[in-house]
């Protein structure tokens, strides 16, 4: 990393550090995010999260000691230059601080609030050497990136706003190239390979399956922990930039590799996602009432399916179990909840320790009244009279040695089971790619895990005018790696195209 990327060869800076010693920028607590009722949310839909105030920022951008060699952005996928950001937020230039986010990450509001940044930037930060907590640079970054948004929508046609100002530019550019590009799904991986294409100036149509534009970020994360609205600007921001969605679109059915040529497509990115449910494959998992966390969220995010009106109506439980640890589940259970769940329980087979979810999202479902049973694994699920899951008997675990993946291994306990009252179970243990595309696109190179193989620096597939990028290469990950596939997809589809 330089040091003219970072920044600090700016005057502003120098200054402002030496405004306040780093034992007192040290010294200030990191702030507390300001969150709703855990009695009152654990019934509503309202985001639980409610954002920093203008002062609590500010106050929290002077613990940053803009550090001369910030760990923090080796800790960031996409390498947010993050003192600068945190650096202008102190000054109070909150519009600079989200300029310098946009530079780098395709979606901040999103990632400020489902980042795992705890795992990420802020687990570098120097304050934790000090045995102090670390900077909150995710919740810093969702204020920035809000405060943009909110000045954007209200100068909607100020030039100088940074959402106006960009689709204006591009709209120019697009003219100038003319060269067609398919992006196929509609997550955060091609959204942001979107956005950096109509920049560069090329007329992108994004196809994507459903009836909704935002991949997982609508489907799968629910309105209390990423509202819709925060979405929908960044997906409007992109069709003033020109781009073209297509929705309900299944590419590989309703139009294959060779109609988009047909078409005119002279490059295609692939950002399927990885939206095919594992399950155990124990006794009873076809019983009614036992379904995926995928179809459990798409129904109750995309479909109303919570509402008794609605044309396919989910099954409201009483006693929600729903197996695994990770944010999917955390998702999951905290819906049911909302959704009228008396007990609403985690099974997990390994500890709290290992569970790969955000300790946000484990803090947050605790207080929301979640029962978490941990060291349990279901073994078989019994149904009544009408096939209607009624009960799950766990297996009791305890922890071995560590396994490949670094976390303890769960071992059974012999004998040791128990048998709980259920009327609901989501299962929520990962997910693998879709093979549809894989399988239409004939030619691409496929893993045994169904993940599309590719060139890492450039994300280039076998095929020469595809790339692909986010949960179709990766497997299940995260919302800033697969946006920073998209960028580095588009870098590379750019430079090939400038080449020829
Ligand atoms: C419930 C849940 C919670 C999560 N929470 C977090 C979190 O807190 N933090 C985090 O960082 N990550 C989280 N993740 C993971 C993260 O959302 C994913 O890693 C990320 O969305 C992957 O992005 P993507 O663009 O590759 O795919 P997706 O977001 O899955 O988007 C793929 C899109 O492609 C469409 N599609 C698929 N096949 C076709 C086709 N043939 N034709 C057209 N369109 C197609 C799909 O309908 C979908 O809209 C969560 C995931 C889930 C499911």
């Amino acid at each position: 990393m330089n040091k003219i990327e970072t920044g600090r060869n700016e005057q502003w800076r120098e200054e402002l550090r030496k405004s306040l010693k780093a034992k007192e920028r040290a010294d200030i607590p990191r702030v507390k995010m300001p969150e709703l009722d855990a009695e009152y949310r654990s019934h509503s839909y309202d985001e639980v999260n409610q954002g920093l105030s203008l002062e609590q920022a500010l106050t929290e951008s002077k613990r940053c000691l803009d550090c001369l060699d910030p760990q923090c952005i080796t800790g960031c996928p996409v390498e947010i230059n993050i003192p600068k950001f945190i650096k202008n937020i102190e000054r109070n230039e909150i519009l600079e601080a989200a300029k310098t986010l946009k530079d780098t990450s395709a979606l901040p509001a999103v990632c400020g609030r489902v980042c795992p940044q705890e795992k990420q930037c802020e687990s570098k930060c120097i304050h934790l050497k000090m045995k102090k907590e670390a900077v909150a640079i995710g919740y810093l970054e969702r204020f920035a990136a809000d405060f943009a948004i909110e000045n954007s929508c209200h100068s909607a046609l100020d030039a100088e706003s940074p959402v106006q100002g960009m689709a204006d530019q591009v709209r120019h550019d697009n003219k100038s190239k003319g060269i067609k590009i398919a992006v196929v799904g509609s997550g955060p991986a091609g959204l942001s390979f979107a956005g950096d294409m109509a920049k560069f100036g090329y007329d992108v149509t994004v196809f994507e399956a459903l009836h909704e534009i935002g991949g997982v970020l609508k489907y799968g994360i629910p309105e209390f922990r990423l509202p819709n609205a925060i979405v929908n600007v960044e997906i409007n921001s992109l069709q003033q930039m020109g781009v073209k969605f297509i929705t309900n679109c299944i590419v590989g059915k309703t139009i294959s590799y060779e109609n988009l040529h047909e078409q005119g497509f002279k490059g295609i990115f692939v950002a399927s996602g990885a939206g095919l449910p594992n399950f155990m494959n124990i006794a009873g998992e076809n019983l009614a009432g036992v379904l995926s966390s995928n179809e459990y969220l798409t129904r109750v995010n995309l479909m109303n399916a919570y509402k008794k009106e609605a044309d396919t109506p989910v099954f409201l439980g009483k006693k929600v179990a729903v197996i695994g640890g990770g944010n999917t589940a955390m998702d999951s259970v905290r819906t049911a909840r909302r959704l009228g769940a008396e007990k609403a329980m985690i099974i997990y087979r390994r500890s709290e320790e290992e569970m790969p979810a955000r300790v946000e999202e484990i803090k947050h479902a605790k207080e929301e009244g979640v029962i978490f049973l941990t060291l349990h694994n279901p073994v078989q699920y019994i149904g009544d009279e009408k096939g209607h899951v009624k009960q799950m008997i766990l297996q009791k675990m305890e922890l071995g040695e560590p396994d490949a993946s670094g976390r303890c291994k769960p071992v059974e306990i012999p004998g040791a089971t128990e048998t709980i009252d259920v009327d609901m179970v989501v299962v929520s243990i990962g997910v693998s790619p879709n093979p549809l595309v894989p399988s239409a696109f004939s030619g691409l190179n496929v893993s045994k895990w169904g993940t599309i193989i590719v060139n890492q620096d450039t994300m280039q597939t076998g095929l020469s005018d595809v790339y692909a990028g986010g949960d179709i290469v990766r497997g299940g990950a995260t919302v800033i790696l697969a946006m920073g596939d998209g960028r580095k997809a588009a870098a590379a589809m750019n430079q090939s195209f400038n080449k020829n």
